[in-house]
């Protein structure tokens, strides 16, 4: 049997990242990805956002990862000439009785070390944006927007000069802890067994399935995967914004919003549908429920501008009735198997967080720079 120190199990943005971060530190990583190329899966489904760290619950994972996976990727894109925008992003009270919410969101946000955001009146927010009707806004200005798939390439092109590897049409199927690490059954047409010390499950939606299929992991460790698919619209006209605009957030999620990619196109969402399946499908119907959402911000939005774009589907390990979950990193200490990484939960801002959820994994695996 073939032996390698590491296999990271995913080849989306977090297993690229983490791979990245352990070949670096002198270890030799294979990534083992069950589809034909990287970030094929939720990687390549999301909203491209740079997020500032605003509204995630106070000393949550996802707080603390998010902040300092920010900064770091701000500085991986402009050393790796991955392309970014720093564009900002307006929160937005459409109604009076919605102002006193800002002040929350900046008190919060300041608890989770994001200490730049601009309490702006109606008026100055306008001023920005004309098209934009509110009656006060936040301002956060670290909030960006980066191009996800030159970030993986790039990713990828680290991995590969420190010597390490990618296997594609590679599914992990099976695996049994041993004395010394793990024994590992791997692709289906070309089927391969290899060894390996540790064990990093990166595998997005499928990462409890995949723990699952690991003799040795406790059954009791491993949270049950829910599906909540974000559904997204794009709009036919040219939308006149340069930041991203959110309504002030609602009770069970962000509220229909607009984020732009770096070619300034505009898109609407994503949306909340739970689901029971892995389906991409945008319902048309969909729609009736973001012209009203978006028309308080943006009164303008013509008649038939939105049209069905894609959908991306949120790793959840929480049922619907849990408003919130936080990234789920868990290692021996958890669920006591040496050696074994299990990366549940990570959903948004899954991608800002990615660097820093690598040096995470590394911390957990000993690893050193
Ligand atoms: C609608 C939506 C919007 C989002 N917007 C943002 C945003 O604006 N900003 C932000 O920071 N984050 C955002 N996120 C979160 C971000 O996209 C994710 O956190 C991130 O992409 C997760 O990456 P990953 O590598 O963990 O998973 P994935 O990208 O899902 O990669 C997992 C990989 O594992 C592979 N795999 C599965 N099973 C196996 C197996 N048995 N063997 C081998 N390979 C396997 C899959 O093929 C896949 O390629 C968003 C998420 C969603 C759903």
């Amino acid at each position: 049997m073939d032996r390698v120190e590491c296999v990271v199990v995913g080849a989306g943005v977090v297993g690229l990242a983490v791979a990245r971060r352990l070949a670096r530190a002198g270890i030799e990583v294979i990534v083992v990805e069950a589809a034909g190329d990287i970030g094929t899966s939720t990687s390549s489904r999301n909203s491209e956002v740079i997020h500032a760290g605003i509204y995630y619950p106070a000393e949550s994972l996802m707080a603390r990862l998010c902040v300092a996976g920010k900064q770091a990727l701000y500085t991986y894109c402009e050393d790796h000439g991955v392309p970014y925008r720093r564009c900002g992003k307006l929160i937005v009270a459409t109604a009076e009785n919605e102002t006193g919410k800002l002040a929350a969101i900046k008190a919060h946000a300041e608890a989770n070390g994001v200490d730049d955001l601009r309490v702006l009146s109606g008026a100055e927010a306008c001023a920005l944006e004309p098209a934009l009707h509110c009656v006060g806004a936040l301002l956060s200005p670290s909030t960006g927007i980066v191009d996800s798939h030159a970030y993986m390439l790039a990713l990828r092109g680290d991995i590969e000069d420190a010597s390490g590897a990618l296997a594609f049409h590679a599914p992990l199927r099976h695996a049994r802890a041993v004395a010394d690490g793990f024994e590992l059954d791997i692709g289906i047409d070309a089927p391969m067994a290899l060894h390996c010390r540790l064990l990093i499950n990166a595998a997005g939606l499928d990462t409890p399935a995949v723990a699952r299929a690991i003799d040795g992991m406790p059954l009791d460790r491993i949270p049950t995967a829910y599906y909540a698919k974000g559904n997204y619209f794009s709009c036919s006209t040219r939308a006149p914004f340069s930041r991203l605009i959110y309504p002030v957030p609602e009770p069970g999620g962000l509220g229909v919003h607009l984020t732009i990619d770096l070619g300034g196109q505009a898109k609407f969402g994503p949306d909340v549908e739970w689901i029971n399946e892995v389906n991409y499908t945008v319902d048309p119907a969909r729609a009736e429920r973001f012209y009203p959402a978006i028309r308080r911000y943006w009164p303008a939005l013509p008649d038939g501008a939105l049209a069905p774009s894609y959908a991306g589907i949120r790793p959840k390990i929480v049922p619907p009735a849990v408003a919130r979950q936080d990234f789920l990193i868990q290692g021996a200490d958890a669920h006591g198997v040496g050696g074994l990484i299990n990366l549940f939960g990570i959903e948004s801002p899954g991608l800002t967080s990615s660097l820093a959820i690598a040096d995470e994994v590394a911390r957990l695996a000993d690893a050193r720079s």
